[in-house]
């Protein structure tokens, strides 16, 4: 069941929710509110994803989970200081953090929330890599190029959601069933959610998409007529951290637990 802005405003403190300057730490966009927004792009300039939580069941995280890290060669590495994930859960305050209270819905306090590249519209990552590894594609992914990646780890720093792992050992015997259409990363380098890029040439949706049950929708918001549009007129929808101003195409519809 969704929750409506009142309810949600309640549970997230909204009126506390002031950043430092007078920028608001607070966003909850309402329905077809992204129409009015500053950022409006053309078709094909803006890939997004909408993350309904409220169609997501227990399974649901981990088979979206698998697939991605399948397909993409995600090391599992046991050490967790080395961990490299591309698709994993959080929880709302980690995900959130200033919007959760002692007194928000206990089930959505202590539900776990898919996190991923937000591939930001205004990505600091790109801007700090010397060598251009990382940039912005004219779709608005924010893709990689590993072999100009030298390791500075400079996109990590910059990156404010965690979303970058580096690769502190050779990835390679790491790997279970090595996918090989899909290149594998060396030690020294950087890595993150793609978008599934390679799929999307291909004509296929992200993998986790397709395996979400309809609670992950990807398409371009530069398309009023596409599906994540449609979702975001009908929806309030939050995105992360909008205080600092990087404009994730990341959004989360967020229903009670
Ligand atoms: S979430 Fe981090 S890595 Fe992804 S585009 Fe934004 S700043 Fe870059
Ligand atoms: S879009 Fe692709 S690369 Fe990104 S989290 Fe989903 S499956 Fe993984």
């Amino acid at each position: 069941m969704k929750i409506n802005r009142r309810e949600f405003l309640k549970m997230a403190g909204a009126s506390t929710l002031l950043g430092i300057g007078g920028g608001s730490i607070f966003e909850l966009l309402a329905p077809g509110e992204l129409e009015a927004s500053r950022k409006e792009k053309p078709a094909g300039q803006r890939a997004a994803m909408v993350i309904d939580m409220s169609k997501f069941g227990a399974d649901e995280y981990k088979r979206c989970i698998e697939a991605c890290h399948a397909i993409h060669n995600v090391p599992e590495i046991p050490n967790p200081k080395h961990e490299v994930k591309w698709l994993w859960t959080e929880n709302f305050g980690q995900v959130f953090p200033g919007h959760a209270d002692e007194y928000m819905a206990e089930g959505l306090v202590g539900r776990p929330f898919l996190v991923l590249c937000n591939h930001c519209d205004n990505p600091p990552c790109v801007r700090v890599c010397p060598t251009k590894a990382t940039f912005k594609r004219e779709d608005g992914i924010v893709a990689m190029d590993y072999h100009r990646c030298i390791g500075c780890r400079f996109c990590m720093a910059a990156c404010p959601f965690g979303a970058r792992s580096f690769n502190w050992n050779d990835p390679r015997p790491f790997i279970k069933e090595p996918n090989h259409k899909f290149p594998t990363r060396t030690k020294g380098v950087v890595e993150k959610c793609n978008f599934c890029l390679e799929r999307l040439a291909d004509g296929d949706p992200p993998a986790c998409v397709e395996k979400s049950n309809s609670a992950l929708v990807f398409g371009d918001l530069g398309d009023s007529g596409s599906e994540v549009r449609e979702i975001l007129r009908k929806n309030y929808a939050i995105r992360r951290k909008p205080e600092l101003g990087t404009y994730p195409s990341v959004y989360y519809i967020v229903g009670q637990g």
